[in-house]
């Protein structure tokens, strides 16, 4: 309880300051392009979850995720190699409801599934994919670009191997893990995502697991993988550890409500407890960037549209 209060305490006195700043009207600018609702409500949920009940819940460090990126302080950095994932879909093994999100876990005893280039100088070994989303279409990613949030937000995560043995040994490291972020935004149906979607039923509540093989990972990355934002950052969860490189793609993917609608019926809660809980709104607040570069392998300001041509060019 006094582990709880602790955290409480502060977090009660962050909500009312966030209070504060919106009923004061148009002098200040909030925190977060967002309604009421949607800010106190994301406060509350994330800390009030078992996952964040802990000592953990204060990291306190220099290099926390997520972040808000900002478009134009981001820095274009030339020597920024093309991605390439390279993963083997044999590998993919099962599916799991940890109580925060689903998990689509991979074998990752072999180099069989991995990442590299980008601004990775290791093989990344891919062991896991989640998601995060909020309970309405408004809201639902941890990064945000220039204030913007998505509905839902893909990570990929990856160990690197050169350097560990596993990824128990990574996640304490630097230079440990890299992690793919995707943005979810709502369009057409994802045909890659359906065979997902369709079998999350079996793992509704917490704790289920279930088979899932060959589902290629790939298919959830979005069409142009060249252009995405780097920096160094943390895990959004416990243990918090600051030992991610964040690759965080510039091109959405488009899922349908309805496929959207399928995670927002996951629940938080396992089968024995008596008041079930809705999966929704399982990402962190975000953190501030504290110095840090975040670095673009694209330059944002040059490669818009091509020179428009003059309506009698001639022949
Ligand atoms: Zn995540």
């Amino acid at each position: 309880m006094v582990a709880l209060r602790s955290v409480l305490t502060p977090l009660a006195r962050h909500i009312h300051r966030h209070l504060i700043k919106q009923t004061k009207g148009q002098r200040l600018i909030p925190v977060r392009r967002c309604n009421l609702t949607a800010c106190s409500s994301k406060y509350v949920l994330s800390a009030l979850h078992p996952m964040w009940q802990g000592p953990l819940v204060a990291p306190g460090g220099n290099r926390q995720s997520p972040i808000d990126i900002r478009v134009r302080k981001s820095v274009f950095d030339p020597h920024l190699k093309p991605l390439t994932p390279d993963y083997d879909p044999g590998t993919c093994s099962q599916i799991w409801n940890n109580g925060y999100s689903f998990l689509v876990e991979y074998d990752d005893t072999t180099d069989k599934s991995i990442l590299k280039g980008g601004p990775l100088e290791d093989n990344f070994r891919l062991c896991q994919f989640h998601f995060h989303w909020g309970e309405s279409n408004a809201w639902g990613s941890e990064h945000t670009v220039d204030r913007r949030l998505f509905p839902a937000e893909l990570h990929m995560v990856h160990w690197n191997s050169n350097k560990y043995s596993r990824f128990e040994e990574a996640v304490m490291e630097e230079n440990g893990l890299a992690v793919i972020g995707v943005f979810l935004k709502i369009g057409k149906r994802h045909e890659g995502l359906q065979k997902l979607v369709d079998v999350l039923p079996a793992v509704r509540h917490k704790d289920s697991v279930v088979e899932f093989t060959r589902f290629d990972p790939a298919s959830l990355l979005p069409a142009n993988i060249d252009d995405y934002w780097t920096y160094a950052g943390s895990l959004t969860t416990p243990p918090l550890t600051e030992a991610v490189t964040w690759i965080i793609m510039k091109q959405h993917i488009e899922v349908s409500h309805d496929q959207l609608a399928v995670f927002r019926s996951l629940l938080f809660t396992s089968a024995e407890e008596e008041v079930q809980k809705s999966m929704v709104n399982n990402f962190r607040v975000q953190q501030p960037l504290r110095g840090r570069t975040v670095r673009s392998s694209f330059t944002p300001f040059l490669q818009q549209e091509p020179p428009a041509k003059g309506p009698h060019t001639g022949h």
